[in-house]
């Protein structure tokens, strides 16, 4: 840019002329006019509004000049940029007015055309991952057994030997359907929403003569909100075997025989005490990481993100059924002996494909299904 000069003439300043300013105005309008797509209007727009533009250069060259001369040229670059600007604008109205118009045609899709396929869904993996487990147990001569997901309070909670007053019959954590504890008029039993599979144990032992072996898969219910590790509906599927002479050594072996067929050879589980009110005695049972398989255990340089590098992994509870519960049943405790156990399938589903968030599993969305495949 020059220095103001008194003696300078605008006239004599070659950007600022009247008729090169119409020059560069007439070729950046024309430029416009050629512009085919939003893309080259967008590189016309550099090149005739943007900063190194030759309109942009004369409108610098304004500030050197005389204050006499200043108005007019002024008024000449200013009227020419604004015929630019409005003509870039409109042109850019016209392209996309087309672009969209293009976009409508060629995106367009036939909804009247046949359709001769149906898009494979996948069946849900908690359905699979049940039916694979009862499959084990059906190998070892299980019968699989299934009860009414609305129970009755006796065979929820007092067949089981839960006392009348045990927390777990509280409103915060049982759906009751009629008769909730407190409300009871003395008549019969409550209703509830079954909160195990458990009941499903004592009807089979009241329909059955032993020695009776069945496995108990079904849809439980307890009054949790719905979280990423949480849900007030969920599955469990537990197993129930009364006959003579059996042992915590016979649930051991059955336990690990399990954890074998469903996580592969190498695998086994271990018993940590704990108490049940069905089962005497009771306990927590744990299996073997399936990932580092109790390699992580006071190893940093082999850290396990499944089992938090404690080398086992907690399932669900198990014991000896207890004789009060055999009692309940009509069966006689003296003769038979019974082992069970039961564990929750969402959580076994969880940390065996790696799901993080439980909500995936009941929101029904195909995407979550199908990559667990079309296993029958
Ligand atoms: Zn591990």
């Amino acid at each position: 840019m020059s220095a103001p000069n008194k003696s300078y003439d605008p006239v004599e300043v070659e950007a600022l002329k009247p008729e090169e300013i119409a020059r560069r105005r007439d070729e950046a309008l024309t430029a416009i006019a050629a512009a085919g797509d939003l893309e080259a209007l967008r590189e016309v727009k550099v090149a005739h509004t943007g900063d190194r533009s030759p309109l942009a250069l004369a409108n610098r060259e304004i500030g050197a000049l005389p204050p006499h001369a200043k108005a007019d040229a002024g008024k000449r670059v200013g009227q020419a940029r604004g015929q630019v600007n409005q003509a870039l604008k409109a042109r850019q109205e016209e392209l996309e007015a087309e672009r969209d118009a293009r976009v409508l045609v060629e995106e367009a899709v036939d909804v009247t055309l046949p359709y001769d396929r149906t898009p494979a869904g996948a069946r849900h993996p908690i359905t699979t991952f049940s039916e694979r487990i009862e499959d084990v147990f059906v190998a070892m001569g299980y019968e699989v057994a299934e009860g009414p997901e609305v129970e009755a309070e006796w065979f929820n909670f007092d067949a089981l030997n839960f006392p009348p007053d045990h927390p777990a019959r509280e409103m915060q954590d049982t759906f009751f359907v009629r008769g909730a504890k407190g409300e009871r008029d003395g008549e019969g039993s409550g209703v509830v929403l079954r909160t195990h599979t458990s009941p499903v144990q004592i009807r089979s032992m009241i329909d059955r003569e032993p020695p009776i072996y069945v496995i108990c898969p079904g849809r439980t219910y307890r009054t949790d909100e719905l979280d990423a590790t949480h849900t007030p509906v969920f599955h469990q599927v537990e197993l129930l075997a009364i006959d003579e002479g059996l042992t915590m050594a016979d649930l051991k072996g059955t336990l690990d025989h399990m954890v074998r067929a469903l996580f592969g050879e190498g695998m086994s589980t271990r018993l940590r005490p704990n108490f049940f009110p069905f089962t005497e005695p009771s306990a927590e049972m744990d299996m073997l990481c399936y990932v580092c398989r109790g390699e992580s255990v006071g190893n940093p340089d082999r850290p396990c993100r499944t089992c938090s590098s404690e080398g086992w992994i907690e399932l669900g509870g198990c014991g000896m059924v207890n004789p009060r519960v055999l009692i309940a049943c009509g069966v006689d405790p003296d003769r038979y002996s019974g082992f069970a156990f039961g564990f929750g399938i969402e959580r076994m589903l969880m940390f065996r494909h790696n799901v993080e968030d439980m909500r995936d599993m009941v929101e029904g969305d195909v995407r979550f299904t199908r990559p667990f495949g079309m296993e029958i």
